[in-house]
């Protein structure tokens, strides 16, 4: 007879973890300190809008094959949208000029030898910028293989390799870059498709994957925070919570995949990315205009990429630091006149909210890199998970879910 897996928070690695050893026929306790599931990638009710809106919005691409896979899994699959083709759609709010980035289907890049599919202004040559990044031996900032400026910076490699890190790509990791751009760019079109959650985070991450562990009879606790952990010899004796202890049997295992702070506090000694970065979004109540895409990429701006969905407009901005001290309504103002020029608005200032992520992801630099820890931990009961674990990816949905079947997987060949 095996044991409880008890698994401390229910962010994406940690429902990744829970689904996988639920439908592997072990028992699960999930056990979450706040009121909800879904940590960083959720949606909730925004009293200011009337509207439920996502805690941020999260771009997805084809070559996410974890992410894929946990939807297949939780029957949420359809969740996710996108167009058939690697189309990313572009608008520089300097000039006015518009383009869509057109990447063929397969791993021979003939894209960029395309006039009508490469961005306006380049060179084919152009295009060998991140080979720096790609042949780097040793994690090293960006900036110290590539030229962080430039035409084809601004508009591509610059925005593409923002989003993908948040941070300014010059600081951030050689190692990390290499990683999306093999799994994305540099395997073609096919696995750069865009994805979105249409009708919201949760609908698609978090409500079927709470619907699954509950049909697979898992014990879900919300505001119940883990505290500290009793050890023994080489095993996790008993779990703290905030208002009792719970001893652990000689079969029970258990899974923590909570953030690098609370993570650090809980196992003292262990190593862990110690540097955020900041997520800005911002949040309009109107409706997009006829025929927008879901989102298009904007630079020379603030805004950098503004996504449409049915009753409202959504931008964010990543490695935000430069304004987190910004006034709210100055932002507010400010990007919905980048939002007017983009999109051909004429309408005031319609109702919006500015939600600052102040520690949205690890600082996806070399030296932060450099501190996750592995999931395997010296106790024979304990794996750990979440996006900051050393899953070789930045802190992304496809890293947080990797990491969380990482754990499972430790967890089932452990017995
Ligand atoms: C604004 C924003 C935009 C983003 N955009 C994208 C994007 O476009 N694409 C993409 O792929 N990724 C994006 N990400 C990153 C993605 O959201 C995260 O990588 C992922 O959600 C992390 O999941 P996690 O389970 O590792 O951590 P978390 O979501 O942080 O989950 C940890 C959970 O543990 C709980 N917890 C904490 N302490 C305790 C305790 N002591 N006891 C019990 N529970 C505890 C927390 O409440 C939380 O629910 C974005 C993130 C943000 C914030």
């Amino acid at each position: 007879m095996t044991g409880t897996v008890h698994v401390i928070g229910a962010g994406l690695a940690g429902l990744a973890a829970a689904v996988t050893l639920a439908r592997a026929g072990r028992r699960v306790a999930l056990h979450e300190a706040a009121p909800q599931a879904g940590g960083r990638c959720r949606s909730y009710h925004d009293a200011t809008l009337g509207l439920t809106i996502d805690n941020g919005n999260h771009l997805l691409l084809s070559a996410n094959r974890a992410a894929l896979g946990f939807l297949e899994m939780i029957g949420a699959r359809d969740a996710l949208i996108g167009p058939d083709e690697a189309a990313f759609p572009f608008l520089d709010l300097r000039s006015g000029e518009r383009w869509t980035l057109r990447l063929n289907d397969g791993p021979l890049p003939w894209w960029i030898f395309s006039r009508k599919r490469r961005v306006p202004g380049t060179r084919a040559s152009d295009y060998a910028a991140p080979l720096g990044i790609l042949l780097s031996r040793r994690d090293r900032p960006i900036g110290e293989v590539m030229a962080c400026a430039g035409p084809l910076y601004d508009r591509l490699w610059g925005p593409v390799l923002l989003a993908g890190l948040n941070i300014d790509p010059a600081e951030g990791s050689t190692r990390l870059a290499a990683a999306m751009i093999r799994e994305s760019m540099a395997a073609g079109g096919r696995m750069c498709r865009p994805l979105v959650a249409r009708q919201g985070l949760s609908h698609a991450f978090v409500d079927p994957a709470l619907a699954t562990l509950q049909r697979a009879g898992a014990g879900i606790s919300f505001g119940r925070r883990l505290r500290a952990l009793n050890f023994g010899a080489d095993r996790v004796t008993a779990l703290q919570f905030m208002s009792e202890i719970q001893p652990l049997g000689p079969q029970d295992q258990v899974v923590l995949a909570v953030p690098p702070g609370p993570a650090a506090e809980i196992l003292p000694g262990l190593t862990v990315p110690e540097r955020h970065c900041p997520i800005l979004n911002l949040h309009y109540k109107v409706a997009p205009p006829p025929g927008m895409p879901p989102f298009i990429g904007l630079v020379g701006g603030t805004a950098e990429w503004v996504f449409g969905y049915p009753d409202r407009l959504s931008v964010t901005i990543s490695g935000a630091d430069r304004l987190m001290e910004e006034g709210r309504q100055a932002l507010a103002e400010k990007v919905w006149a980048e939002l007017q020029f983009a999109l051909g608005l004429t309408m005031p200032l319609p109702l919006w909210q500015v939600v600052k992520e102040k520690r949205a992801t690890f600082a996806a630099t070399p030296a932060e890199n450099a501190r996750r820890p592995e999931a395997k931990t010296a106790w024979r009961n304990l794996a750990l998970a979440g996006d900051w674990t050393a899953t070789g990816l930045p802190a992304t949905i496809e890293g947080a879910i990797r990491s969380g079947n990482r754990a499972a997987a430790l967890v089932l060949a452990g017995g």
